[in-house]
């Protein structure tokens, strides 16, 4: 076990890291070119583990794998039901290493060990079972035709689904995406982020365990612009389903555009207002504002980072924001008083700090945090700024930090059109007891999701996804279900009917 100095943490805790090959068509195996790749503690920047560094050729093998099984394999002829005793299986598993699951990505993203155990595997679970729970519940309509003709739809799985996720959920993102295809009946090539790949493997494992069949779910790690753009790029991929960057989903559009046309499901990046109106419960305020910018270290697409308060309360928030950001308490993920754990990697960590630069060169005001904190690892203080104009750069561009720009506004109206002049769309939050607000707001606000008193409230009942260029589609939910189906009209003519 790999006990990294952690203070106050029992060494059994830290697991044994079991998988890191490729898993294809139900085996694990080195890639083909035999490269690994490093993954890295971004607690102390300690390399703790190399894993199989997949390419073109791994995905070409791979798609093959899903190809077949696909075309002849068992799964999408299964009934619903069986496919969904399998989920369950699998989900089961899960349930039962859930401890050794949520500390992997903690090691492997610096999260919360503790949020890991309470929310992130037990939502994958919830993927699962919700999803198990929709596979027999596929069907299609019967149309009813002007002329004399019998129509129906079939709805059917769409086929080998390439899904490329990210490294701020590695787990949640795993089966949001996993989860939905497996039920419709699909095979898969899921290429997890280069920087959090190790619970994907042993999800592999797991599935194979609970008796998916070979071929269906395959896992192959490896770079984004190699073994990513080999997927978007294939011509025998019947749709990719990403989450990540706006700048990244931009070139998965465009693979599939210049490939075969696969459809493309992307849930991109945000830049998402909390509106806070005078009649708010300050204390709430501030600590859903800080939450809402500093959870999972600000590395999450639905961020608050754009914090618009009503002047009435203004200096009241910012001032109890400000003590709230700095009792807030950053460490070892894997103790269990820490709010906040270190940044992903050294790539980020860097980025967040020149945003918090451009933020004084821009002359917003920074009132707390701006530092690196502790002296090894990628840990960010939250950090606070004021009198931010709405088009300085940290007031529109996504940072993906824990770095919260703070403006007054006076009316409600206003409020809309400020919150609404962004690129993106993803999500809003506003904090007021006022039903009529809370409704002319969340009517009025073009984002996927809305947070009244409260924020990062999910559910896998709930779609969200983007409007502009937070993507399209939705994931989660059912909504997150149907993307992975095709539709078939099957007419046939009615002769001699009555009717
Ligand atoms: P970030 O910039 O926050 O790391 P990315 O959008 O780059 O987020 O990464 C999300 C996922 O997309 C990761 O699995 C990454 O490997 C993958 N990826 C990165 N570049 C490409 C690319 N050119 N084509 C396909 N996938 C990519």
């Amino acid at each position: 076990p790999h006990n990294n100095g952690v203070n106050g943490m029992a060494s059994h805790q830290i697991p044994d890291i079991k998988f890191t090959k490729l898993f294809i068509n139900g085996s694990f195996v080195d890639s083909i070119k035999g490269r690994t790749l490093e993954t890295v503690d971004p607690r102390n920047g300690e390399v703790i583990a190399r894993i199989a560094e997949g390419d073109a050729e791994d995905v070409e093998v791979t798609v093959k794998a899903a190809r077949e099984a696909f075309d002849d394999g068992p799964w999408p002829r299964m009934s619903g039901s069986q496919r969904a005793r399998i989920m369950h299986k699998f989900a089961d598993l899960i349930e039962q290493n859930l401890e050794e699951l949520a500390a992997l990505d903690s090691i492997d993203g610096g999260k919360l060990f503790l949020w890991g155990k309470s929310v992130d595997i037990p939502t994958a679970i919830e993927y699962l079972r919700y999803y198990a729970g929709a596979a027999d519940k596929v069907h299609g309509e019967v149309l009813k035709s002007i002329r004399s003709l019998h129509a129906y739809t079939l709805k059917e799985p769409i086929g080998v689904v390439g899904h490329i996720i990210p490294w701020n959920f590695p787990s949640i993102m795993f089966f949001l995406k996993v989860a939905p295809a497996l039920a419709a009946g699909c095979t898969m090539i899921v290429k997890p982020a280069e920087q959090t790949s190790l619970s994907a493997l042993f999800y592999a494992h797991l599935a194979k365990k609970a008796g998916l069949p070979d071929g269906v779910l395959n896992v192959v790690t490896g770079f984004g612009h190699i073994a990513g753009a080999a997927i978007s790029n294939h011509m025998d991929i019947d749709m990719v389903s990403f989450t990540g960057s706006t700048e990244v989903g931009r070139l998965i559009m465009q693979a599939a555009a210049t490939s075969n046309l696969k459809s493309v499901s992307l849930e991109l990046g945000g830049k998402s207002p909390m509106i806070i109106f005078d009649d708010a419960d300050v204390d709430q305020a501030a600590m859903l504002a800080l939450n809402g910018v500093a959870f999972n270290k600000g590395e999450i697409c639905v961020a608050g980072s754009r914090v618009y308060v009503q002047e009435g309360i203004y200096d009241e928030f910012v001032k109890k924001l400000v003590e709230k950001a700095k009792a807030w308490k950053l460490g070892d993920p894997f103790d269990s008083s820490t709010c906040q754990g270190p940044q992903i990697d050294m790539k980020q960590f860097d980025k967040v700090m020149s945003y918090i630069d451009i933020g004084r060169e821009e002359g917003a005001t920074l009132l707390t945090g701006g530092k690196r904190w502790g002296t090894k690892g990628y840990y960010i203080e939250p950090t606070v700024f004021v009198d931010v104009k709405d088009d300085m750069r940290i007031a529109t561009e996504e940072i993906f930090g824990p770095v919260m720009s703070i403006m007054k506004f006076k009316t409600i109206e206003e409020a809309i059109k400020r919150a609404n002049a962004s690129k993106y769309g993803l999500a809003a939050g506003i904090v007021t007891k006022d039903l009529n607000v809370a409704n002319r707001v969340s009517r009025s606000i073009r984002s996927g999701i809305i947070w009244i008193n409260c924020y990062f409230d999910f559910d896998a009942d709930f779609p969200y996804g983007g409007y502009k260029q937070s993507g399209f589609t939705r994931d989660s939910g059912m909504d997150g279900f149907h993307k992975y189906l095709q539709v078939k009209t099957v007419v046939t003519p009615l002769q001699d009917s009555p009717w």
